[in-house]
């Protein structure tokens, strides 16, 4: 089988894989413990937040450990929200936001919140124009993704930051970072972002850890509470092995990007081409998205029938995001950029990551021409 779903997880490197094996050994301490072993954990978490904060240009203190971008994402935007409520309760973020950022705007709204959902251009790109122009004098957030999950378009978030600090300099601006970071540069100052969401185990990191980004002079509103963990940010034991596995995964996926991109542009462009030449089939993606995701619909027929049919073939892909992939429902991402019905219930989403060859993508190619010639074939004969 040949796995093409690294947007939803990557397989862990070696070396994340035998440090969480290592420490769980090793550092079964809780780091909150006053005796050495609890200090040599607090320790390792102490260097994992410098690694984690050096691979990010911010500071060690602006660095918060979670359970994951899911996580992140919630505190980010509920947290954002409940802190600053006296300066309002008006937010803005965007139609094609993976479900732990929507759907935590979705509650806020039924807290009594207004939201705004910025819809983004037949391109599946947000015009900065449009944040801009729903920002109010009560926007306390802005919450907008860099990559998006489902089709990998690219956000423009240096226009975007521009746009929310020039309407309104005490609005707040929150980047889903999960599928930008290791594939495209990560810029907090020139986003002029406060609050930044990252998740190891896209970046071939461990799963069930999760990385926020809080700029110095943003305070959240706690939502897990107890103990003064994580600076009071976020109440709980902190899982010691997997937060130095996303450390060493934080920084080996910055360090290998340029070359990592370098691997995959090809790759990606070579499969855009083949898409693109088939009739049956509508790409989604673009050549000026993020080097690792290709997503194409095949109207009329439902995304889950042929990747099925390619996973017969030997091929794993996915229907769109794991998160929604469950759903029958169509893609509310492609919907939103004005795709029909048809091509929204259609979507497969290919996801490339660094064990990709010429030779792999070739098979690739072969597979979706047969899947697809095969499906064709079996919908003629039922007419
Ligand atoms: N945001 C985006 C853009 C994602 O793609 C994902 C995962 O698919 C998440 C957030 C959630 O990340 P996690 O799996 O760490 O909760």
């Amino acid at each position: 089988m040949l796995y093409w779903d690294y947007a939803a997880a990557a397989p862990p490197y070696d070396e994340v894989v035998q440090t969480v094996e290592q420490i769980m050994r090793l550092h079964y301490a809780n780091p909150s413990s006053l005796h050495r072993a609890g200090m040599e954990a607090e320790r390792l978490i102490t260097r994992a937040r410098e690694v984690c904060a050096a691979a990010l240009a911010v500071q060690p203190h602006e660095i918060l450990f979670t359970s994951g971008a899911t996580e992140s994402n919630n505190l980010a935007i509920k947290g954002a929200a409940l802190q600053y409520q006296g300066r309002g309760r008006h937010i803005v973020t965007t139609q094609l936001e993976h479900p732990s950022v929507y759907e935590s705007c979705r509650q806020l709204r039924e807290l009594g919140w207004e939201v705004t959902f910025v819809a983004p251009r037949g391109t599946g790109i947000v015009d900065p124009a449009d944040i801009a122009a729903a920002i109010r004098p009560d926007t306390v957030l802005v919450s907008v993704m860099h990559v998006n999950n489902e089709i990998g378009t690219v956000q423009p978030l240096r226009e975007i930051g521009q746009g929310i600090k020039a309407v309104n300099r005490r609005t707040l601006f929150h980047v889903d970072g999960v599928q930008g970071y290791g594939k495209l540069e990560t810029r907090l100052k020139e986003w002029q972002a406060e609050l930044y969401s990252l998740s190891p185990h896209k970046i071939r990191g461990p799963r069930g850890t999760g990385i926020l980004v809080v700029r110095e002079g943003t305070a959240l509103f706690p939502l897990l509470t107890g103990g003064s963990h994580e600076n009071g940010n976020r109440a709980g034991t902190e899982n010691v092995a997997g937060i130095v596995a996303s450390a060493k995964a934080v920084r080996m996926s910055g360090e290998r990007r340029e070359e990592l991109v370098r691997q995959l542009i090809p790759l990606r462009n070579r499969l855009l081409h083949c898409i693109a030449a088939m009739p049956e089939l509508v790409l989604n993606s673009r050549e000026d998205g993020a080097p690792h995701i290709v997503h194409f619909s095949y109207p009329g027929m439902k995304g889950e029938v042929l990747a099925r049919k390619l996973e017969e073939l030997g091929m794993t892909v996915s229907t769109r995001s794991a998160c929604s992939s469950r759903l029958a429902e169509p893609s509310r991402v492609l919907l939103s950029m004005g795709r029909d019905v048809q091509a929204a219930l259609g979507g497969i989403r290919i996801s490339l990551g660094d064990i990709h060859t010429e030779a792999d993508v070739a098979l690739l190619e072969q597979a979706l021409l047969a899947a697809v010639q095969s499906l064709k074939k079996a919908e003629g004969g039922m007419k």
